[in-house]
This record gives C-alpha cells, structure tokens and sequence, in this order.
C-alpha cells in the first residue's frame, strides 16, 4: 500500500516551531487501518536550517512515535496519508538536546491524567491583525466594539466559523481525543479541548493538532497566533490550561487536606513552571484579564484570577479535578506537562511520607 507520510517535528528555535516534510512509502496497513509505528522508517533532515546543528556537521534523525490519520489530505484512492510527529535524534541516535519529548517519555509511569484548553487567535494574513477586525480606508488602525459578547458568540459576534467547523472535523477525522470548541473573550480568538489521557499523549496530540490547525490556516488566508498576548491593552491573551487530576481524586472526590498538600507544591515549585510556560507569558500573566501576577501564587474556588482553581461544581461532589490556569497558548506541552507531574507526584510522595503508607496513587 502507498502511503504518504508527512513527518512532523519540532525545532530549535527560542519559541519551537512545527516544520515538516512529506515522503512517499509502501507500507501494509494494520487491522485498524493505519499504521504500526515500527513500520515507519527513521527520515534524516538539515539540522543547520532548523537552529538545531551546524552546516559542517548538520544531518539530524527523525524517530517517529506518533502516528494520526491525516485529515488535510483530500482522499486520494492511489493512497492514504498520515501524519507521523517524530523525536530529533542526534546521528548517534541520542535525543537532540533540543528534543523534549523525551525527558517526558521517561517519567516515572502515575495515573495521573490531562487535559488541555488551547487558545488561539484567528489573524487575517493579509492584514496581520485579527480576523474581521476592523481597518480604516485610510489603514489606520481601529477597534472593534470592546470585549463584553464574543465569549461563545453568535452571529456578527465571532470570525472565522466555517473555518472552526472545518477544524473540529479534522480533529475528529484524525482520531485525536477532542472535546469542544468556543469562542474566546476577544473577537476571533478561539479554544478548543483535548483530554482526558497521560501527559505524552495529550502532549503529542497538542503538537498533531497545532500542525493540522497550521496547515488549514494556509488554505483559508488566515495565520493561528499562539502569542499570549496577541493585542496589547483590554484584551484578553490566550492560554493553555491544564487540568489535571489522579486516580484519587477521580475516585474519592474532593478532599481538602489533599488538594492543599498539591496545591502547596504547586506554590513551591511555582517559578519553575513560571519558566516552561511560554515565551513573553508576562504580557498576559498580568493579574487582569482572569489571570494571576506571574510574581505570585495564588489558588481558589471558582476562581479565574488565580494560578490554580478548583472548579466550585468539585467541591459540591463533581468529579474532582484542577485547573493550572498559568500556562500560555504557545507553551510547549511536553516541558510543562513534565515539570507541573513532577511537583503532583512529589505531593503523593509527601502524603504518603506522611500517612506512613506506601505511594498508592503513583504506580
Ligand atoms: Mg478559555
């Protein structure tokens, strides 16, 4: 069977960037009509364009490790299209320190699990600015109406839906675990959910749907903007949010000597998430717009100005999860979902330590 791979991998630039390259192969499809990641051959690339090597010493390996339906490709009957995101490999086959998927990967195995509300805005490539806002005959630059009705909006209150649409379905034809889609607080800034699985995968299918979101964005004029805060002044920036919860808390409930002992972790370990949640993230983590101050910690009920919030419907006997409100919309997952589980599991250590008892949650 034909299949065309596109092999997509992350770079070493300061802020990460997606870049890929297609190839075609012969490769047997499994029972479940797709492929078996060990039939996917390792691909080499030009570490020297991508700030990952230098041009005397420049060829880098693609391992790949995780394989999705490729929703971009039209069907094609000659064919069936995938996308492959791959590790980087230095050529002795070591993780390219660029690589950080891999610290990740060899976490310790927990049950705790993920899920992540991924923000973005919607920008018109030929005026660089959010989708439908508005310009001058003259190009100055002009506002649209203040914030107040595009959180989850109809009509003339949001940009770029059949776009969305278009979007959702790909997500859903990729086999990615989606959840839902919104508008966001500002005119064509968007969310949407994935969940509820492990840190590594959550963290691949962010980058997956990153890669399909940017490819679509080519087809329709537009540019997705992961910057945290994408307009200066009353606006809102973009997050990504993670909820979280283990076995725990999914079984037993809210519990609030638990969720403190995690919660004082958080508040130990804060600045150090601070520095894996995104570039230029004090723009937004500003204590407006429903954040906290980078400079603090803070936890609540309910609570949208804070670092953390407990969801009120938890308390009340829902299911018992946070939410880590501090994370921006161009963070790369694998470094924050790796050092927000390394502060959770310490929690478990502690309160085990102190029950006296075995580590019960954290396999
Ligand atoms: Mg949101």
């Amino acid at each position: 069977m034909t299949v065309k791979l596109d092999y997509v991998w992350l770079d070493g630039h300061t802020q990460k960037n997606l870049r890929s390259k297609i190839r075609f192969e012969e490769i047997k499809l499994n029972s479940k009509e797709t492929l078996n990641l060990k039939d996917i051959p390792r691909w080499s690339f030009d570490g020297s364009s991508t700030q990952q090597a230098s041009s005397d010493n420049s060829d880098l390996i693609l391992k790949p490790v995780k394989v999705a339906k490729n929703p971009l490709s039209s069907k094609n009957e000659n064919y069936d299209s995938f996308i492959v995101l791959c590790e980087v490999l230095d050529t002795d086959g070591k993780p390219h320190n660029t690589n950080t998927r891999h610290a990740l990967g060899k976490l310790k195995k927990n049950d705790i699990i993920f899920s992540a509300e991924q923000e973005y805005t919607l920008l018109d490539a030929r005026t660089v600015r959010p989708l439908g806002w508005p310009k001058s005959p003259e190009g100055e630059t002009i506002f649209p109406l203040p914030q107040a009705r595009y959180y989850c909006g109809t009509g003339d209150f949001v940009k770029g839906r059949n776009f969305i649409d278009k979007y959702m379905n790909m997500l859903v034809d990729a086999g990615l675990n989606v959840r839902g889609s919104n508008a966001e607080v500002m005119l064509s800034q968007w969310e949407y959910q994935l969940g509820n699985i492990n840190a590594v995968d959550l963290a691949d299918e962010l980058w997956i749907s990153r890669y399909i979101i940017e490819r679509l964005s080519e087809y329709f004029g537009m540019i997705i903007s992961w910057e945290p805060k994408p307009i200066p002044g009353d606006w809102n920036g973009s997050g990504c949010h993670f909820n979280f919860s283990t076995k725990k808390m999914r079984d037993g409930g809210y519990d609030e000597k638990y969720a403190s002992v995690i919660l004082d972790k958080l508040e130990e370990d804060h600045f150090t998430h601070i520095r894996y949640c995104g570039l230029g993230n004090e723009n937004r983590l500003t204590g407006e717009h429903e954040t906290c101050h980078m400079s603090e910690f803070k936890h609540g009920v309910g609570d949208r100005s804070a670092s953390v919030r407990i969801p009120a419907a938890c308390v009340k006997g829902d299911n018992f999860y946070m939410e880590d409100r501090r994370p921006a919309a161009n963070c790369d997952p694998y470094e924050v979902l790796l050092s927000l589980s390394k502060s959770i599991v310490s929690g478990h250590e502690e309160l085990n330590s102190l029950k006296g008892q075995e580590v019960e949650v954290v396999a």
